[in-house]
C-alpha cells in the first residue's frame, strides 16, 4: 500500500491542550510523526508544525481522528505576505512564528519577514496588532 507523507500545521484548542492526541496516531493508528515545531499562542491555542507518515489508509484514519477530537488542520496551500506600508516593526510576531520567519535585526531594529519558512499557520495574522500580515487564498 501506498505510504503518504505529509507536512501540515495543527491548531489544538485550549479545551484539550493537556490529551496525548499525537502519541495515539502512533499507537493506534500506526502513523509516524517528526514534531518541526511547537508552541502556544498568546490566546492559549497550541500549534504543532508536523510531518505525519504512513499507510494511505492508517493516514486517512488518523487525520479523521484528529478532526474528531477537536483539532483543525491547516491546510498549507495558503499563502501569507506583510504589507510592509503597515507593519510598525514591533516585534510581536518575532516570538509567536512557530517555524521562525520573522528576525529582529539589532542593528536596525526592524524586523524581517521571510517568507519562505512560512507554512501559512496564520498566527501572527491575528496576533499583529497592526493587522500588517494578510492571508491569500
Ligand atoms: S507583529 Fe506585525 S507590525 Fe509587529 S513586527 Fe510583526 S508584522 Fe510588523
Ligand atoms: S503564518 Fe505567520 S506565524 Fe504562521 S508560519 Fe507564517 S509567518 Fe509564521
Amino acid at each position: 500500500m501506498a505510504t503518504v507523507s505529509k507536512r501540515m500545521v495543527l491548531h489544538f484548542p485550549r479545551r484539550i491542550l493537556d490529551r496525548p492526541i499525537v502519541s495515539r496516531l502512533v499507537k493506534d493508528y500506526n502513523l509516524d510523526f517528526n514534531i518541526l515545531k511547537a508552541s502556544v499562542t498568546p490566546d492559549e491555542e497550541g500549534v504543532m508544525v508536523l510531518e505525519l507518515t504512513g499507510k494511505r489508509e492508517d493516514f486517512d484514519k488518523g487525520v479523521r481522528y484528529l478532526t474528531e477530537t477537536g483539532v483543525r488542520i491547516q491546510s498549507l496551500s495558503q499563502d501569507v505576505s506583510r504589507n510592509e506600508e503597515r507593519c510598525t516593526h514591533c516585534g510581536v510576531c518575532v516570538t509567536i512564528c512557530p517555524t521562525a520567519a520573522f528576525k529582529l535585526d539589532p542593528k536596525t531594529r526592524r524586523v524581517k519577514f521571510y517568507g519562505e519558512k512560512c507554512l501559512a499557520c496564520g498566527v501572527c495574522i491575528k496576533a499583529c496588532p497592526p493587522r500588517a500580515m494578510e492571508l491569500h487564498f
